[in-house]
């Protein structure tokens, strides 16, 4: 059976530690599926078909890796796209207990799911897509936080 695994995120935008988790992951799964949650009620600074076509842009040509959207239950998109695993990234002991709670939470809802985590490279501890946010709305240059082959002015 072929081994699926739903990376799901804002990516509001998609960052290089993001990428590093994607890329790190390959040889586990088949398939990653990047799924952009689509929150009516949080305010995006980059809007859903932007942080889609970015993160297409990084993975092109890369059939192991597709990019989609959900604006449900992460386990209902899982069970979508028949993936059995939910691929996440910790940064420090903050995101474990935010990312356990979830994944337990998950696993009730959807027992055949099981998350996996990818711990973050140290060098990519401190980047967070909220911080980028706030460099971008003041002006600053945040090529460095972001995957080399995106070119951020098409989305801005
Ligand atoms: P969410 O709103 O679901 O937290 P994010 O886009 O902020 O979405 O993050 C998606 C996943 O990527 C989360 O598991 C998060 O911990 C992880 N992540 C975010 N930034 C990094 C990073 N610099 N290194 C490793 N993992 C990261």
């Amino acid at each position: 059976m072929e081994k699926i695994a739903v990376f799901p995120g804002s990516f509001d935008p998609f960052t290089i530690g993001h990428e590093s988790i994607v890329t790190r992951s390959l040889e586990l799964f088949d398939k990653i599926v990047i799924a952009v949650g689509n929150n009516e009620n949080k305010k995006c600074f980059f809007p859903l078909q932007a942080r889609m076509a970015m993160i297409r842009e990084v993975f092109a040509g890369n059939p192991k890796i597709e990019v989609s959207f959900y604006d449900d239950l992460t386990v209902a998109f899982c069970k979508r796209v028949n993936a059995k695993y939910i691929l996440r990234g910790l940064r420090t002991s903050a995101d474990f207990e935010y990312e356990r709670a979830i994944a337990q939470v998950n696993k009730m809802m959807y027992n055949e799911v099981e998350s996996v985590f990818i711990l973050t490279l140290p060098e990519h501890t401190s980047i967070n897509s909220s911080i980028v946010r706030e460099v971008l709305k003041h002006g600053g240059d945040v090529s460095r936080f972001l995957p080399h082959s995106v070119d951020l002015k098409k989305y801005l």
